[in-house]
C-alpha cells in the first residue's frame, strides 16, 4: 500500500550552513514526484531525511500520516535506491535480492516467490542466475530496483538512479520506471538534476535552490508558467532580455531603449522595477525583412545553426553581444547561413516578465 508523505517546516544544518532551509512539501500517495535542482540543492539531503539517514534539526516528517522524524531507517516503510547501486559482486541477481528479506527472517519459500515477483516487475527473471559483472549498466539499475522493490515499501526513494546510464538507456529507463510506479501505484520520490528527466517522468516537481524550494507543480506548469526567472532558465531554454517595466503595463524597455510587449508578468513584477523579459527559443521566429517581423523583435547576426533532426537551432548575437537562441520547425522554413542578418520575433504571449535577478551563477552551473 502506498502511502503520502508530509515535510512541515524541514531543516537541516552542517555547522551553520543551511543545507535544507524550512522545506513544507505533501507528496500524495501514488505520485510521482522529482525533486529537481542543481548540485548542492540540498536533494539528497531531503531524501535522506524521509530514508531516515539523517535526522532534522527543526520541523516534522510523516509517512502515511505518522511521525518519523526520529525513526530509524528500519522503522519506516520506505526504501531507497542509489546512483551507485552497490550490488554484491559475489551474488547472483537473485541472490542480491534476496538479501535484504533474508535479513528480515522471511522464509525461505516466501522469499523465493517474492524474489521472482520482483525480477519479473523489472523483467529480468531471465538474468536471475547471472553476477553483477555478467550485467549490463542498465540491468544491474534493474536488479538494484527490483532489490528495494521486493521489500515491499510503501514509498520507494530514488537519489538519481539512472545518471550511470547512458542517454538511450536512460530515456528507456525512464519510461519504465514511470509504467512501473504507476501499475504498482507506490509513491515514488525522484531525485534528478536532469530537467529533461523531471519533466518526461514527474506528476509534480519539486524546484530546489539552496536549500529551499523554488517552486511546486506539474512539468506543464513550470514550463509555461514558471513563478521565477530561475525557473523559468533552469526547466527548458530561455532567452533573457534585461530592462524596465513601465508602470502598471506589461511592457517594457530594454537598456538600449528598445520596446517590448509581454503577454503575463509573474509575482512580485512592480511597477518601474528592473525586469528579466523572457521568450522560449521555440517560440522565436526569424525574419530578414524588418517589415515581415513583429513588434517585439531584435536585430541579429546568425553566428551558427545547430541541425536538431526536427528542428534547426540557430545561435544569434545581437548587437550588445549577448546571444539570444532559435529553434525553428524545419519542415517548411527558410535557412539562414552563419554571418547572415535577421530579426528575431515573437509574440507577446510568448513573453514573460520577471522580478530582475542575476542568472549568471545559476547558468555556469549547468543549469
Ligand atoms: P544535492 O543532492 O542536491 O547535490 P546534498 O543534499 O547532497 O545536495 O547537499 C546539500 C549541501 O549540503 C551541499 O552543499 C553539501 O556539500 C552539504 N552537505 C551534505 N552532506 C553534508 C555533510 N554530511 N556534512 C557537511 N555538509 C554536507
Ligand atoms: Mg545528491
Amino acid at each position: 500500500m502506498a502511502a503520502d508523505v508530509e515535510l512541515e517546516r524541514v531543516s537541516k544544518l552542517y555547522g551553520t550552513f543551511k543545507a535544507v532551509d524550512d522545506v513544507t512539501l505533501t507528496i500524495p500517495k501514488g505520485s510521482f514526484i522529482s525533486i529537481l535542482g542543481s548540485s548542492g540543492a540540498g536533494k539528497s539531503t531531503i531524501l535522506r531525511m524521509i530514508g531516515g539517514f539523517e535526522y532534522p534539526d527543526y520541523g516534522t516528517v510523516r509517512i502515511g500520516g505518522q511521525d518519523v522524524t526520529m525513526l530509524p531507517p528500519h522503522r519506516r516503510n520506505v526504501n531507497t535506491v542509489f546512483q551507485n547501486y552497490a550490488l554484491f559482486p559475489h551474488m547472483n541477481a537473485a541472490e542480491n535480492v534476496a538479501y535484504g528479506l533474508r535479513q528480515d527472517g522471511v522464509s525461505p519459500d516466501e522469499r523465493k516467490s517474492r524474489v521472482r515477483e520482483a525480477l519479473e516487475m523489472v523483467e529480468m527473471l531471465a538474468y536471475a542466475m547471472r553476477k553483477p559483472n555478467e550485467l549490463s549498466g542498465g540491468q544491474q539499475q534493474r536488479i538494484a530496483l527490483a532489490r528495494a522493490l521486493v521489500k515491499r515499501p510503501a514509498v520507494l526513494l530514488l537519489d538519481e538512479p539512472l545518471g550511470a546510464l547512458d542517454r538511450k538507456l536512460r530515456q528507456q529507463m525512464q519510461v519504465e520506471l514511470k509504467l512501473l510506479q504507476s501499475q504498482l501505484g507506490l509513491t515514488f520520490v525522484f531525485v534528478t538534476h536532469d530537467q529533461e528527466e523531471a519533466l518526461a517522468m514527474s506528476d509534480s516537481i519539486a524546484v530546489m535552490r539552496h536549500g529551499r524550494i523554488e517552486q511546486l507543480g506539474g512539468p506543464t506548469e513550470l514550463y509555461d508558467a514558471p513563478a521565477t526567472a530561475f525557473v523559468a532558465s533552469f526547466i527548458g531554454a530561455q532567452n533573457f532580455i534585461a530592462g524596465t517595466r513601465i508602470d502598471d503595463t506589461l511592457r517594457m524597455t530594454s537598456e538600449d531603449g528598445s520596446l517590448f510587449e509581454a503577454g503575463v508578468a509573474a509575482p512580485g513584477v512592480e511597477r518601474n522595477a528592473r525586469v528579466l523579459g523572457a521568450v522560449r527559443p521555440e517560440n522565436v521566429s526569424l525574419a530578414r525583412d524588418e517589415r515581415q517581423a513583429s513588434a517585439n523583435r531584435v536585430a541579429a547576426t546568425v553566428a551558427a545553426s545547430v541541425m536538431l533532426g526536427d528542428a534547426m537551432e540557430y545561435v544569434l548575437r545581437l548587437s550588445d553581444g549577448n546571444e539570444f537562441i532559435a529553434r525553428l520547425p524545419r519542415r517548411g522554413a527558410e535557412t539562414h547561413a552563419p554571418g547572415a542578418r535577421v530579426f528575431a520575433h515573437w509574440e507577446p504571449s510568448f513573453f514573460q516578465l520577471f522580478p530582475y535577478e542575476d542568472l549568471r551563477e545559476t547558468r555556469r552551473l549547468g543549469a
